[in-house]
């Protein structure tokens, strides 16, 4: 089992830290191909975060595995929605950095693979992939486990960081509260994002 401390870093270099224990069996490697992470990665308008199929790589973890050691007072969080998760990205060159619940008390986060570079090797092929809808032909990866399997995964960390067995904490809020504001999308953006 390959676990490695992965590098963190958004594509300018002015967001550094990184990931504690990147493994296989320390999250999982997904893709999603959902209409929100379409619509965010339209939004940040940077090139490489999609792949041919409209699908982000995404490693779901623990937010306690990730330590910012610069750049943390770039962190920008936006909502799709009024109850939407918070959708990270570095404010300097837009780098996504993670998606999450908005507040700290469900641990989970999925961090695209954008922020991790050169980590791939250390997490095998993706386990799981999303759609909004029907899935379109040939973006299934050929091991897909599904929504059930990602689903136990994340509650079973959840619990294990929980009980002390997994790092707690998150860099991304303070006293409970999100480290910066988020800036709520409205859905003409969202619509003008995704050419709907
Ligand atoms: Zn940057
Ligand atoms: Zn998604």
């Amino acid at each position: 089992m390959v676990t490695v401390d992965a590098r963190l870093s958004c594509r300018c270099g002015k967001v550094q830290g990184y990931l504690r224990g990147a493994s296989a069996r320390n999250g999982s490697h997904v893709l999603c191909h959902c209409s929100d992470c379409q619509a965010f990665a339209a939004f940040l308008e940077v090139p490489g975060i999609l792949d041919r199929n409209g699908g982000t790589a995404i490693y779901q973890t623990l937010p306690g595995r990730m330590v910012f050691e610069q750049g943390s007072e770039l962190l920008r969080p936006i909502r799709l929605s009024e109850t939407g998760i918070l959708r990270w990205y570095a404010g300097c060159c837009r780098t996504p950095l993670g998606n999450m619940p908005a507040t700290p008390k469900f641990r989970f986060i999925g961090v695209p693979l954008a922020a991790l570079p050169g980590v791939q090797g250390a997490l095998g092929p993706p386990i799981g992939s999303f759609f909004s809808g029907e899935a379109p032909e040939g973006t299934r990866p050929p091991a897909d486990f599904g929504l059930f399997r990602v689903g136990r995964r994340a509650a079973i960390r959840h619990l294990a960081s929980a009980i002390g067995l997994a790092p707690k904490g998150s860099p991304f809020f303070s006293n409970g509260k999100p480290v910066a504001a988020p800036q709520l999308l409205t859905g003409d953006w969202r619509s003008k994002a995704l050419g709907t």
